[in-house]
């Protein structure tokens, strides 16, 4: 099959190699759609991440149909289906506690296992006996399908920072996870959203995506607009939601008291922050992190996306086929896309 492969950090090339191999058990998915999430682009520069091997096949947002295998499970070949890529153990102490994300024998495609920039994927019979795949809603399009996990990890992150009705959120970055950031704070009733973003373009996005203000913070009084939209205040929930570690000391400052922040994006192993532990103590404000997403969030995300109540369409910027797949992950590096996707010919 042809894949794109990545060798060594910044070397990914359009290449043939050998089809997946099925042990029993396994799913054998052709891939329909594949988004490339700014994971990839870490991992694609070499920036430390958990899981990545060389040689390896990036990718853990997609949809597509099954070929083979799955039998036992219910599966047929032509039936669409979406993968949550996070394979857990079931078993371990955190898997216990339900927290399945955190889980201690964590297998995720795209990391340990190859992913889905590559025309088909294994999934493996550990998947698909503890529930990773999803039958895709009736109508749902590959595409749309793909960015159910970037939406379960926002979901993820909410459930654990807290948004409610009423609330006042600003959001620190305003790429894809931004931007659905701010969909899901407007979808949980949030009454305010303002984003902070220096590219323009992302703003604009911000904007469209129903941000109420968008503020370039090299250029504008980011905390003072903040205060004034909140009598002097600050928000009930700051999201970190670009992975520049001195924002979460600018996070801090922005929340209210007893307001709380989440630290949602990623930084790369070793990177410290300076914070006012002060601002933490003496105004009660809760910190909580974020990582990754659970089954149920994935199905979550997946039924919200298909009741055409959460719109994505428009975060669909890029679209690209496999045999692109460098020029694909060039685009999604740059700050005019918001989602890359990469689709079956
Ligand atoms: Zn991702
Ligand atoms: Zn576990």
């Amino acid at each position: 099959m042809k894949a794109g492969v990545l060798t060594a950090p910044n070397v990914l090339s359009f290449d043939t190699v050998p089809d997946p191999e099925l042990a029993p058990g396994d799913l054998l998915v052709r891939v329909k759609a594949a988004t490339v999430c700014g994971t990839d682009i870490r991992i694609f520069r070499g920036r430390k991440t958990m899981g990545v091997r060389y040689p390896s096949i990036l990718g853990h947002e997609f949809a597509g149909e099954v070929v083979a295998g799955g039998k036992a499970g219910g599966w047929s070949p032509g039936q669409a289906v979406c993968v949550c890529p996070a394979i857990a153990c079931g078993h371990c102490q955190h898997c216990v506690r339900g927290y399945e994300n955190l889980c201690q024998n964590l297998q995720a495609i795209g990391y340990e296992i190859d992913g889905a920039f590559a025309e088909y994927i294994r999934i493996p019979a550990a998947g698909l006996a503890r529930g990773n795949v999803f039958a895709l809603p009736e109508g749902l399009t590959y595409d749309k399908a793909a960015l159910a996990e970037p939406l379960a990890c926002v979901i993820n992150g909410q459930e654990r920072v807290g948004v409610y009705r009423g609330d006042t959120v600003v959001v620190l970055g305003s790429g894809p996870i931004g931007i659905l950031h701010v969909k899901l704070a407007r979808h949980s009733g949030a009454h305010k959203v303002i984003v902070s973003e220096p590219n323009p373009l992302r703003r604009e996005a911000a904007r469209a995506a129903g941000a109420d203000l968008a503020v370039d913070p090299t250029a504008e009084d980011l905390p003072a607009i903040v205060r004034d939209q909140t009598d002097g205040l600050g928000a009930d929930v700051v999201i970190v939601a670009i992975g520049v570690p001195a924002l979460a000391d600018d996070a801090l400052a922005l929340a209210r008291h007893r307001g709380r922040v989440s630290l949602f994006a990623g930084f790369s192993a070793g990177e410290k922050a300076q914070l006012d532990v002060n601002a933490i103590h003496y105004n009660e404000v809760m910190v909580t992190g974020a990582f990754g997403l659970t089954r149920l969030q994935f199905e979550q995300a997946l039924k919200l996306i298909a009741s055409g109540r959460f719109e994505v369409d428009s975060m669909l910027t890029h679209r690209f086929g496999l045999a692109e797949i460098s020029a694909a992950l060039a685009t999604a590096e740059q700050g005019s896309a918001i989602k890359v996707a990469i689709l079956d010919a």
